[in-house]
């Protein structure tokens, strides 16, 4: 239930990292803990190959201390949503948080 409210803002927080750079999945659910959720493997890798399936993250893989590391990185479509996501973002801070 808490998964599945809070899932936007972890998809959005995920396009915003892959915009700025390459993120991997490991790097990924370790920034998303010190935002203060608890995502775990389960949830962070279907979420990443649903976002590059659905063409908003792209992936190349690296060798990094002798093991396969997929990197994601946000595409233009995936830049586009992170905009609009931006707009809907400002809007509900204006409702929700200050109350307009
Ligand atoms: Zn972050």
């Amino acid at each position: 239930m808490l998964r599945d409210f809070f899932v936007g803002f972890i998809k959005i927080h995920i396009l915003y990292h892959a915009s700025k750079n390459p993120i991997y999945g490991v790097e990924m659910m370790r920034e998303l803990k010190r935002h203060g959720y608890e995502v775990g493997p389960g949830t962070m890798y279907p979420t990443l190959h649903a976002l590059e399936k659905q063409g908003y993250l792209k992936s190349k893989e690296a060798v990094v201390r002798g093991k396969v590391r997929k990197y994601y990185e946000a595409t233009a479509k995936g830049r586009k949503m992170l905009e609009k996501s931006r707009e809907k973002i400002r809007e509900l801070v204006d409702e929700v948080i200050d109350d307009k």
